[in-house]
């Protein structure tokens, strides 16, 4: 028999981005009729050098969207009890809907303090606890930014995870873990693959969706993916030669799976797209 071609849809993650920050844009339209602009704040504490970069990207999109935003850089070396106390203050600011808190913190700050202090409901990046039990017990108030442009990307090729097998290597509590709180609520069947995997390929070639979020470049091929399988590539690593790689082969999937995204190009620029929605929705509810 004949081996099976098939064609793999490359998506064009920057694209997809572009026309849901259109469909954005009527919302913003709507809240600026009453007088409203979404307010983002980004929390930023020391110099970590992917912070700096990650949270340039962030303020850029607010403005390109016509939302406000504040980015907020504090020294490494403050102090946790004055970090609460800015926090503090964003949660009363009425010009702000969401706030952020990049991670890493430095080590003598307890991140979980931090993010337990935001307002729930102005809680973008859905860190919270009461968040991230609303999402597990299936009634969200924001779904996270990452696995929420996931979702996204799969809703733009009409493949719904009803009946399929997902299988999301990486657990972590950004990624991996919610991304699979939401496929199983969606109706899939779900296997989570974390650093403890023995024979990750046994797992990777059972999914009908693969979505690879781990920070490993080239962990996954071609040859460990199931022929016609839609693979969602969320890892981003710097190589040494300075480019940017995915966890995934990007050439070996060509030919094998039936849907891939590229590093970059793929994820990323859902992901911002995602805070931007979130915090849309903030000031929406906030509004009512
Ligand atoms: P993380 O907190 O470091 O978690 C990585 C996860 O991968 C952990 O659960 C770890 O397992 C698992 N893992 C490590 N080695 C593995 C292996 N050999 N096989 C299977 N699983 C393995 O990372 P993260 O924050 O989730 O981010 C993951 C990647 O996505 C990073 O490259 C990050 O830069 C990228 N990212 C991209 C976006 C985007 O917008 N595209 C957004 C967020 C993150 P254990 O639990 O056993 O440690």
């Amino acid at each position: 028999m004949e081996p099976r071609v098939i064609n793999t849809r490359v998506i064009d993650g920057t694209a997809l981005a572009a026309r849901l920050r259109a469909e954005l844009a009527a919302r913003v339209a709507r809240l600026a009729a009453s007088g409203i602009r979404p307010g983002l704040a980004a929390v930023e504490v020391g110099d970590h050098p992917g912070s700096r970069i990650y949270v340039r990207n962030k303020i850029k999109a607010c403005a390109e969207a016509g939302l406000h935003s504040e980015h907020v850089a504090l020294p490494a070396s403050i102090e946790e009890s004055a970090l609460l106390e800015r926090i503090a203050a964003l949660n009363a600011s009425p010009a702000i809907h969401g706030i952020l808190v990049q991670l890493p913190l430095p080590p003598h700050i307890t991140a979980a303090r931090i993010l337990e202090a935001v307002l729930p409901g102005k809680d973008v990046d859905c860190f919270h606890p009461e968040n991230v039990g609303r999402l597990a017990a299936g009634t969200p108030r924001f779904v996270p930014c990452t696995p929420a442009g996931v979702l996204a990307i799969l809703e733009s090729v009409e493949l719904n995870p009803w009946a399929k097998h997902a299988v999301v290597v990486g657990a972590s509590n950004v990624v991996g873990k919610p991304l699979a709180l939401l496929f199983l609520q969606k109706g899939a069947t779900v296997t989570i693959c974390n650093s403890k995997t023995p024979d990750l390929a046994s797992h990777t070639a059972r999914a009908d969706i693969l979505v690879t979020a781990v920070g490993r470049p080239k962990l996954v091929n071609g040859t460990m993916v199931k022929p016609g399988a839609a693979v969602i590539d969320v890892g981003i690593s710097r190589l040494p030669d300075g480019k940017l790689a995915g966890d995934c082969d990007f050439q070996s999937l060509l030919g094998v799976a039936s849907i891939a995204t590229p590093v970059p190009g793929g994820v990323g620029p859902m992901t911002i797209t995602m805070l931007l929605a979130n915090t849309v929705r903030a000031a929406e509810a906030h509004a009512r």
